[in-house]
Parts: C-alpha cells; structure tokens; sequence
C-alpha cells in the first residue's frame, strides 16, 4: 500500500506496539496513542532509532476531547489521518467470575476474592464495555473525520474470539468485544458509500501481561486453562504478536479494497475447531 499516516490507539500495549513497528518499518508514518505516554513514547523512540517516522502522543480513549487533541499533535507532526487502528481494550477483574460454571456449592463460599455470577460489579461490566465499544467508538468519531473525501482510508478493529463464542469466566469482555464485531459491521455499511472500509482482527490467545497470570504459573508451566487453551487451539501454541502483521497490512492495504465489514480470525484454528 501507498505510505499512510496511521494512528493506533493502545499501541503502547504488547500487540499494538508490534503492528506499530511493522507498519512504521514498511515506511507508514504511525501515531501511537496511549494512556500511558511513556509506554507509547517508548516504542515510538525505537521506531525512529530505526529509521522509522514515529510519534508518541498521550490519549484516554474514552475522552473525546483527548483525542480532539491528539489529532491537532497529529496533523501538526505527521498529516491526516488514513488509517485508524483501535487497539486500546481490555478487562476488568470485578466483571469475572472465580469459577468456569455455577456450583450449588458456591452460594456457601466465603473465601476472600470468590466472585461468583452474583456478585459482578455492574461498575467493572461498564468499564469493561466501556474501554472495549466506547474506546473504538470515540476514536473512531475523532479520525474518521480525517478520511472523508480521501482514498485509500480504512478502519481496523480489535475483536476477540469470545466475540463469536463467549468465554467462561468473562463475561462483560466477551459481550463488550460482541459489540466491537457488531460495531465492525455497522461501520462498514454505513461509511461504505465514501470508501472507507472497516475490518476487525478477533486474535486467538496471545500471551500477553494482561493475561499471563491467568494462562500460565509463575514458574512459566501453563495453568488449567492456559492448557485448555492450548487443547482446543488446532496449532498447539499461544500466537506471537508478529502473527498479527500479515492479515493487519492486508486488511489496511490495496489487497483487500473490496473487503469491508469482516471479522477476521487469527487464532490457529481456535474458532474452526469443535474440541472433537
Ligand atoms: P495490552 O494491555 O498490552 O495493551 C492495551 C493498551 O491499551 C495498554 O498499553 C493500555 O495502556 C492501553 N489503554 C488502556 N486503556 C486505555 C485508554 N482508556 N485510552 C488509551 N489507551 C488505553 O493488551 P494487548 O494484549 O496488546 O491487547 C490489545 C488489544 O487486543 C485489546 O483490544 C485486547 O482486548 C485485544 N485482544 C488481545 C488478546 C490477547 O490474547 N492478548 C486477544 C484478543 C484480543
């Protein structure tokens, strides 16, 4: 594809700073919005360290003035926007249950930490809908405006596999990442008379800090679901966040004019795969 100003919010975070870095090394001039400037200032240093064009700007997805904001540093330092990555997103502890299924049982446990169905918090489930749907909706609001009138513009979206199956124990992450797929599909209809294409990526299970502790033990084995996860994903393994580069430099590029409104799976088989 053509070189493009491409912003990526979460791109201080472990997927988004890899498809950051293959996109600035394939000569796109990249936007990393974080919340946390460091984080994104960071990688967007190692970018230009190596030769890359890379800014690091400071941005609560969930606040539209920060974006406005982050925009005006944009223009200033790299030019419009032509393509959006909504990558911030993520989970809330008080919207997940301790256990996979309901036990008559767990009515009577007074461990410290036991959540089960009853006792999510509706104020986790917000913010879990909240960071994953609004986070890409505000953004999305904030960019897009860049892309109207211009060619080659698209939009890609991070979905989930709970998207297309919800996951045990996380409820309001699965639903909110629903809505993101949903959202995906509603964005591609409705922009697809100015020639804006919107795609998501729903990843497989990357091993990452927001769910090491949940897949693997702290001397590195797998936990029971960390091997779950590995039983039911076809390719036998966790994906590196480099798996992620192939389909995202399709999806945003010339290869895929004619693609808009899909979710695309990159998970080793996870969601093809019946556990049979
Ligand atoms: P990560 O936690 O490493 O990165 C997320 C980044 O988003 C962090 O840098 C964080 O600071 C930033 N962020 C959080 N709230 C923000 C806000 N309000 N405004 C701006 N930035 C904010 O996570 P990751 O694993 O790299 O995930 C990236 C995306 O991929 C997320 O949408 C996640 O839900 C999705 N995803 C991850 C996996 C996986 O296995 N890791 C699987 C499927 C989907």
């Amino acid at each position: 594809m053509s070189k493009k100003v491409i912003v990526i919010t979460g791109a201080g975070g472990v997927l988004c700073s890899t498809l950051a870095k293959a996109l600035a090394s394939s000569g796109h001039k990249v936007a990393l919005l974080d919340l946390k400037k460091d984080a994104a200032e960071q990688i967007a240093q190692v970018i230009s360290k190596d030769g890359g064009t890379a800014i690091g700007i400071e941005a609560n997805v969930l606040q539209k003035e920060s974006l406005q904001k982050a925009r005006e540093i944009v223009h200033k330092a790299l030019g419009k926007c032509d393509i959006l990555i909504n990558g911030a997103g993520g989970n809330h502890p008080l919207g997940t249950t301790s256990n996979p299924f309901f036990d008559n049982d767990d009515l009577k446990n007074t461990t410290e930490g036991f959540k089960t169905f009853f006792d999510l918090d509706a104020e986790g489930i917000q913010f879990t809908f909240n960071l994953n749907f609004i986070g890409t909706l505000l953004p999305t609001q904030v960019f897009a405006e860049d892309m109207i009138g211009k060619e080659g513009c698209s939009i890609l979206n991070i979905s989930s596999m709970n998207a297309f199956t919800p996951l045990t124990k996380i409820p309001a992450y699965s639903g909110a990442k629903a809505a993101v797929s949903n959202f995906t599909q509603w964005l591609a209809v409705h922009f697809s008379k100015v020639g804006i294409r919107v795609n998501a990526l729903a990843p497989g299970f990357f091993l990452t800090e927001q769910n090491r502790t949940l897949l693997t033990e702290s001397n590195g084995d797998l936990t029971p679901r960390g091997n779950t996860i590995i039983g039911q994903t076809p390719m036998g393994r966790f994906g590196e966040p480099e798996d992620l580069v192939g389909t995202t430099l399709w999806l945003c590029g010339t290869g895929a004019s004619f693609v808009t409104g899909v979710v695309v799976p990159v998970d080793g088989g996870f969601s093809a795969f019946s556990g049979v």
